[in-house]
């Protein structure tokens, strides 16, 4: 199986999955640039999986859908073009022959679901859509701080060599973030020159890794007593574990 993430617009990345044959896509906001790649490598797409309802993750679903009859997957709960496969929490699919499972995380929108799949002789793969970013996660557009720590929390405990595909390459604006947040952090410094190596050569920095996002990650950190005390200063009142998180959400919007 080959993991390949397609650039589109400024930032995204629509991530495909195949086997020289078969291809599957994740949150294709265009259509043009899936069906270049699927031309150009002879594929077939037979499935696409949608996590949230925002334009640049579903805008070329219909395009995609009339080109090449693939079934389309997506959450229980959002507006989303039909027809489709309306997936919820504990829900698995096979596409490709390939097992995933459906986690429900809202939090960047109300509905918003991650799909972690396992491949045969590889480290499984989650797609994680706008939820958990490498080193940062989406804004709270319609879910609450709890409900957000809740969700990263759940998709934390994934076994470590999981490979995050974000859907959109923010990695060195987040690192930024995450060095004002724990400056002494020997992992986060060292994935920070790695991450510029990267995209100096306008490589991706992504697949990151659960391993590596716990690590890294200030969002997936709000439990270490560095993690409070760095956001305590910069808003006293937070003092428990949902209030820390919203603290350090809004410490990074404004930042
Ligand atoms: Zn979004
Ligand atoms: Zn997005």
């Amino acid at each position: 199986m080959k993991l390949i993430p397609i650039p589109a617009f400024n930032d995204n990345y629509i991530w495909m999955l195949h086997d020289e044959r078969r291809a599957l896509v994740v949150d294709p906001g265009d259509a043009q640039p899936v069906l270049a790649a699927l031309a150009r490598d002879g594929l077939t797409l037979e499935s696409i999986l949608v996590t949230h309802h925002h334009g640049d993750h579903t805008g070329g679903v219909e395009v995609l859908r009339q080109n090449t009859g693939a079934q389309v997957y997506g959450p229980a709960a959002e507006r989303m073009p039909e027809p489709l496969q309306r997936l919820g929490d504990g829900d698995t699919i096979t596409p490709l022959g390939l097992r995933f499972e459906v986690l429900l995380v809202p939090g960047h929108t109300a509905g918003h679901i991650a799909y972690w799949g396992q491949i045969p002789d590889a480290d499984p793969v989650l797609f994680c859509g706008d939820t958990l970013f490498s080193a940062g996660c989406g804004r709270l557009f319609e879910g609450t701080p709890g409900q957000m720590l809740a969700s990263l929390t759940r998709l934390a405990a994934l076994p470590e060599a999981t490979r995050v595909c974000c859907a959109h390459e923010y990695t060195l604006g987040s690192l930024r973030f995450a060095l004002a947040v724990e400056p002494d952090n020997t992992d986060l410094q060292a994935y920070q020159a790695h991450a510029r190596t990267l995209r100096q050569q306008l490589l991706p920095t992504l697949p990151s890794s659960i391993g590596l996002e716990k690590a890294v990650n200030p969002f997936l950190r709000t439990h270490l007593p560095k993690v409070v005390h760095a956001v305590q200063q910069i808003d006293p009142n937070a003092d428990d574990p949902v209030a820390v998180f919203a603290a350090l959400r809004t410490w990074k919007d404004k930042f």
